[in-house]
């Protein structure tokens, strides 16, 4: 049987920052490469969202501006999101999408915005905002397990005990500004501050969620293996920009 990937991208015009949209083009491109099929479709505010609808639900970043108009409309959504990622639909949600993934995100104005709590997570706003490449390091992920990404976010989001991070901080601030750890894995779901845009130069983080949707959809998770020559070279290039930023730094203090 021929699955069809069906991919939905929440907020796009509003939720969009430093190239997040570029995320839906690398999950799609790779599943043309390999010939599987797939469908993007936005959801907007307004839409309905139905549970059953989706393999894959990808939200990017937004300012606090941009948080505060949509969080009443994801809060519709709520419902049928938590049920999503409880049938194992594969997310990813970046920066401002990470924290309304959360219970809650307290903006740099002092609104306490609800979040969809699929990520036992809190998130309050600080005045310095973190802004800068970063590299972590995820069991999830095969080899080395590198993900590079950028990360610009005024939030410090604190994790409960019990909630997986993605990944330990190599270099950069991560979840809470201390440098230990970055994103949230529940389930399928996937959060994180990495802009950059995320995917295209972590074509392994790409291929897991790929992988994970595959298998849900009850098709082959054994994906074709693709030639990432470029997406590694960006890589490469994105650890070594991300290694001198933390040189520099050092220098300065
Ligand atoms: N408004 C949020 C913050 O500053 C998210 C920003 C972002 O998505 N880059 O923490």
């Amino acid at each position: 049987m021929m699955i069809r990937l069906r991919i939905g991208h929440l907020y796009p015009d509003l939720m969009n920052l430093y190239g997040d949209r570029g995320n839906i083009v690398a999950l799609r491109r790779r599943c043309e490469w390999r010939g599987i099929p797939v469908q993007v479709e936005s959801i907007d505010p307004g839409d309905p969202l139905e549970p059953d609808d989706w393999d894959i639900l990808f939200m990017g970043g937004g300012q606090d501006s941009q948080q505060e108009m949509v969080w009443r409309d994801l809060q519709d959504k709520r419902g049928p999101l938590l049920e999503a990622a409880e049938d194992g639909a594969v997310m990813l949600a970046v920066c401002g999408g990470y924290q309304l993934f959360g219970h809650s995100y307290r903006t740099a104005s002092g609104q306490q915005i609800p979040g969809v709590g699929i990520f036992d997570m809190e998130t309050v706003a600080a005045e310095q905002r973190i802004v800068g490449d970063a590299v972590i390091q995820s069991s999830l992920l095969p080899g080395r397990g590198t993900i590079v990404g950028f990360e610009n976010h005024a939030g410090r989001t604190r994790l409960s005990d019990d909630a997986e991070p993605l990944g330990s901080v190599l270099i950069g601030r991560g979840n809470d500004g201390r440098g230990g750890m970055e994103g949230c894995v529940r389930g399928n779901a996937f959060g994180t501050y990495l802009h950059g845009p995320l995917l295209p130069k972590n074509p392994h983080l790409t291929d897991l969620l790929l992988a994970l949707a595959m298998d849900r959809a009850g098709g082959d998770p054994a994906l074709e293996v693709l030639d990432d020559e470029l997406e590694w070279a960006a890589h490469e290039a994105a650890r070594r920009r991300a290694r001198r930023g933390a040189r520099r730094l050092m220098r300065r203090r």
